[in-house]
This record gives C-alpha cells, sequence and structure tokens, in this order.
C-alpha cells in the first residue's frame, strides 16, 4: 500500500513557535496554550497508528493522511484515508484517555480525573466526512465505490464503555483486526486501479491546508515576540550568546554549532520561506550583518539575487 505520512500541520508548527517566543504574561498564552494540545492530540492520535497499520491485510491500495478537502458546502477532513479496489476507509482518530462512554441521547462523553467532558459524536462525523467524499467521486464521476467509516480511539489509556454500541468505533487494540475482518467481508471489485490512482491522485491535488493567520487571530505584533537563538535544552525561552563559530547557553552552558538553524526555522514556519539578511541579523539578534551573512550561506538552500537584495530559500529547513 502507498502511504504519506502525517506530518505535522503548519498550524501546529507555527503554534509551537509561538509558544516558544512568546512570554507566558502574553494575554492570549493560555488560548495559544489549548490550540496548541488540541492540535497535538490529533497529531499524536494520528501518528499513533502508524504501528498498527503494519498489520493490515491489504496489499495494493492508497493510504492518504489528514486530507483537507472542500465538498459541496465545506472543507472536510480526514484523518486517514484507505482507497482500495473494493472498499475505501474513512478513519477518524480520537486521542482521548479515561472512560469513554456514550448516553441516551446519543451524546459522547470523556470522563477522566473526576471530570466529564462532552465532545462531538466522532461516528456521526466520519459519516458527514462519507456523504462528503460521496459527493466527490459523484462529481468527478468515479464509481461510486463502498465507502466504510471507522472510528479509533488511539489513546493507550481510553476505556470504550459498553454504552458505545456502534461496531465501527474500535479501541486502537482492536483497530487492525476489525479492519482487515471488514476488508474482507468487501469481495466486489469496483473500481480498476487506473481509475484508482487517478482518484489518489485526485484527491492529493485537491488537499488544502488550513491557514488560519495566528498571529492575527491572537493580536500577536512582531514585538511580542522573543528574537534570538533559543537554547534547546533549557526549554525555557533562554537566549544562547553568539560566540565566533558557536552559540552558547548562559544558563546550562550547552554549546550548539548549528543552533541558529532552528531559529532560521522558526522564521520560516511562522512568516515565509525565504529571508534577506538584514531580516536574518534582525531575528537572530545579531550585532554584524556579516555574522547573519555567513550563517545563511551555510543555512540556506539556495540564493537568488546579489548584495543587499540578496534572497534565501529557507524551504529545506520546513519540509
Ligand atoms: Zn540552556
Amino acid at each position: 500500500m502507498k502511504r504519506n505520512i502525517t506530518r505535522k500541520s503548519k498550524q501546529l508548527l507555527q503554534l509551537e513557535v509561538l509558544l516558544a517566543r512568546l512570554s507566558s504574561n502574553y494575554p492570549k498564552y493560555y488560548k495559544i496554550k489549548e490550540q496548541h494540545a488540541r492540535e497535538l492530540a490529533g497529531y499524536l492520535g494520528e501518528s499513533s497508528l502508524y504501528y498498527h497499520f503494519n498489520f493490515l491485510e491489504i496489499t495494493d491500495g492508497y493510504h492518504l493522511t489528514s486530507i483537507r478537502i472542500r465538498g459541496k458546502q465545506f472543507y472536510f477532513q480526514i484523518d486517514h484515508l484507505i482507497l482500495t479496489q473494493c472498499v475505501c476507509f474513512i478513519i477518524e482518530v480520537k486521542h482521548r484517555k479515561g472512560l469513554v462512554k456514550c448516553s441516551e441521547r446519543g451524546q459522547y462523553i470523556q470522563e477522566y480525573n473526576g471530570q466529564q467532558k462532552v465532545f462531538e459524536d466522532p461516528y456521526l462525523q466520519a459519516l458527514i466526512q462519507k456523504k462528503q467524499l460521496e459527493y466527490l467521486l459523484a462529481i468527478h464521476n468515479f464509481p461510486l465505490l463502498p465507502i466504510h467509516p471507522i472510528v479509533v480511539f488511539s489513546h493507550d489509556q481510553s476505556l470504550l464503555d459498553t454504552s458505545i454500541q456502534t461496531p465501527n468505533v474500535v479501541t486502537l487494540q482492536q483497530f487492525a483486526d476489525y479492519l482487515n475482518e471488514t476488508y474482507r467481508s468487501y469481495k466486489q471489485v469496483f473500481i480498476n486501479k487506473h481509475t484508482l490512482k487517478s482518484l489518489n491522485q485526485l484527491l492529493i491535488e485537491s488537499n488544502t491546508q488550513l491557514t488560519t493567520n495566528l498571529q492575527e487571530r491572537y493580536l500577536i505584533k512582531k514585538t511580542d515576540l522573543k528574537l534570538g537563538v533559543l537554547c534547546q535544552s533549557c526549554k525555557q525561552n533562554i537566549l544562547m550568546r553568539c560566540l565566533v563559530g558557536n552559540w552558547e547557553c548562559p544558563r546550562c552552558l550547552t554549546k550548539d554549532k548549528l543552533a541558529h538553524k532552528d531559529a532560521l526555522r522558526h522564521f520560516a514556519v511562522l512568516y515565509k520561506p525565504t529571508i534577506m539578511n538584514h531580516e536574518a541579523k534582525w531575528w537572530l539578534k545579531l550585532d554584524s550583518a556579516n555574522t547573519s551573512y555567513r550563517l545563511l550561506k551555510q543555512t540556506a538552500k539556495s540564493y537568488t539575487g546579489k548584495n543587499k537584495g540578496r534572497i534565501y530559500d529557507l524551504s529545506n529547513l520546513i519540509t
């Protein structure tokens, strides 16, 4: 099965940079932290399935992850999508720990640490994704392949209550066996290999990542962000000192010749994948334009332009 790997979304990477470079006194800091926790749980949930995908009996087909596509009226997002000639699996992942149960009125409830949280019925979410995908297949004249939604609770500390009756809602341990068994029940071929390949291609091309401007949403100004090269070992927004050909943390005394690389990655994640020397000097908080020039020369993938107008490509740091 051809697979594309779950990567951290642009949004999650931006949230990580914002948390590293904002002071915890920043008014919206905890809102950002909350959003980061949600996005990280989604990413960890999707990633935690990889080991279990090794046990699937599907040899021929495509596996797409974190796709976001425009449906009939709005965008819909699928955590994992497996395309085969007989069936298509939509896999919705929930990374929640504790007891998960379903009320008589169909509400999902998570109980953890003595607290109860109500959340959206994930199976209903997967059914909506199914409808949207059916619509997409129809408008692009693909054969109507059966679509089978599955919900996986991926946290190793999630306990599914017996009140959850839908067989398509499973734990991580049940996932591979359940999917294999279901796959075997779809015997009829609906789509030939060539058309399946085109469908996979269409979905890859239609995939559009969410691009919310987080700095606008959280009213962050450039002056709110901590500039400079941060120490990776301290994890407390400690700025490193620039020595000759090296960086040093004044707190833990860690030395790291390549510490500027991560700071430049932060710039690329937050603003744009290219940088000019004066921007790098400002962002890395350097006194000398010669130093930023030297660092850019060794870090950037390539450059275009001459002298002060030179633009350095940092895309190698974010892919
Ligand atoms: Zn340090």
